[in-house]
């Protein structure tokens, strides 16, 4: 998410000046940090390093909307972030009442407590399972704080509140100054994978993909070539063929993808797709919470097909069943998660049938397998990325499979 995007993202979500007219209503602001999405840490990134600018813009929003109480949710197991976090909101309070305003809310290290209809869930004490209206039309404690009211709620990603004081202080023209015609300012990269620096750094939007993995991250390991890039799990592969888009959001889309939340994951020629689409696609049906039943059956066929291929015992019929499935995933859904997995999937198998190809039984594969879900837990400019050590252990139920011993 950043994270779960929501299945209505697409149609334009009201701005505060909406949330602000709403008639009638108390109203509240929620910053999201509770950050899930594989290969992305540029939350975490600015959490750590500057929550002045989280909270600052979090306070702005409070007062422009004339909110009565603001969240940041996070996930409990963010150590770090929640010091930083903790630390800079005693100095806010120290300074002004209105920081009394703000709560900070801790979830479950599910990736749905980044979906914005998730969170307002957690935020009221519940599960994190998506909520069916948006929260401008279903905020926070509607029908039991404010009466039958809607209590309109605005959701912001904890980057996008950090924009907010630098555009206060020096305007909008600062701002579009900064990136690209299409898409103005600065966003967080975060590149993972198979590249020489795997790396987290803020830079103007408007340079190409290639500058991004290549000049940034350095490319390739030696004697690699590049084989495929995923701007989250959300937005489809992307190969070679798409490495002069520019990085904005209308560029992208022109190119056919999508910069998601500006966070890539890179895989080199020696990477078996059929492996990463397993990888992918696990990951999102153990994280689906069945509140769609198509959502879950169809994400576990997907699954179960792929898991045939890469034991060697799959057939044509797998292959055919994943399309069937990912054609039918999306039925009734409330959240984005299952678009993901059809996107990922379909998107992997157009690109790198070849590879599938050698998966069919009695198929021999000779390409890499040994491939880590870059669920990232920890990030350091010395050490890198480390990834979540016991994730291939969580179960469809969000239980924890014991270690074999
Ligand atoms: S079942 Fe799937 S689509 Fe429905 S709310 Fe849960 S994750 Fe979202």
């Amino acid at each position: 998410m950043c994270c779960a995007i929501p299945a209505y993202a697409a149609e334009a979500a009201p701005a505060w000046e909406g949330i602000l007219t709403a008639e009638g209503a108390s109203r509240f602001v929620v910053a999201n940090g509770a950050e899930g999405e594989p290969g992305t840490f540029k939350d975490r990134y600015l959490l750590r390093r500057n929550p002045y600018a989280v909270l600052e813009g979090l306070l702005i929003a409070t007062q422009v909307i004339g909110a009565e109480r603001a969240y940041l949710g996070l996930k409990e197991a963010f150590h770090r972030e929640r010091e930083s976090l903790s630390h800079a909101l005693a100095e806010f309070r120290s300074l002004t009442e209105l920081a009394d305003k703000i709560e900070v809310v801790l979830g479950s290290d599910e990736y749905l407590l980044g979906e914005e209809k998730a969170l307002l869930e957690v935020i009221e004490g519940g599960l994190p399972l998506p909520r069916v209206l948006p929260p401008y039309m279903h905020g926070l404690f509607a029908g039991s704080y404010g009466g039958a009211e809607t209590n309109p709620t605005v959701v912001n990603n904890v980057e996008t509140l950090a924009f907010v004081p630098g555009i206060v202080r020096n305007g909008a023209s600062w701002f579009r100054s900064l990136g690209s015609e299409d898409t103005p300012g600065t966003m967080i990269f975060t590149v993972c994978g198979d590249v020489r620096r795997p790396m987290v750094e803020e830079l103007p939007l408007g340079l190409t993909l290639r500058e991004l993995i290549y000049d940034v991250a350095g490319g390739p390991k030696r004697g690699q070539k590049l084989k495929a890039i995923f701007p989250g799990l959300a937005n489809g592969v992307l190969t070679p063929d798409g490495l002069d888009a520019r990085l904005g959001f209308d560029s992208m889309r022109s190119a056919g993808a999508s910069l998601g939340s500006a966070g890539f994951i890179v895989y080199d020629d020696s990477a078996c797709m059929v492996q990463v689409a397993y990888l992918f696609s696990r990951f999102l049906h153990v994280e689906s919470c069945n509140q769609c039943p198509p959502c879950k059956l169809y994400s576990g066929q997907i699954t179960e097909a792929l898991e045939r291929l890469l034991a060697g015992i799959g057939s044509h019929d797998d292959i055919e069943q994943i399309q069937d499935a990912a054609a039918t995933v999306e039925d009734g859904q409330r959240c984005y998660l299952p678009t993901s997995e059809r996107s990922a999937v379909t998107s992997i198998m157009a690109a790198f049938i070849e590879d599938f190809g050698h998966h069919i039984a009695p198929g021999h594969c000779e390409l890499n397998h040994n491939i880590e879900l870059p669920k990232i837990v920890d990030y350091s400019e010395v050490d890198g990325f480390t990834f979540d050590p016991l994730y291939s252990r969580k179960q469809p139920d969000w239980t924890y499979a014991l270690a074999a011993v």
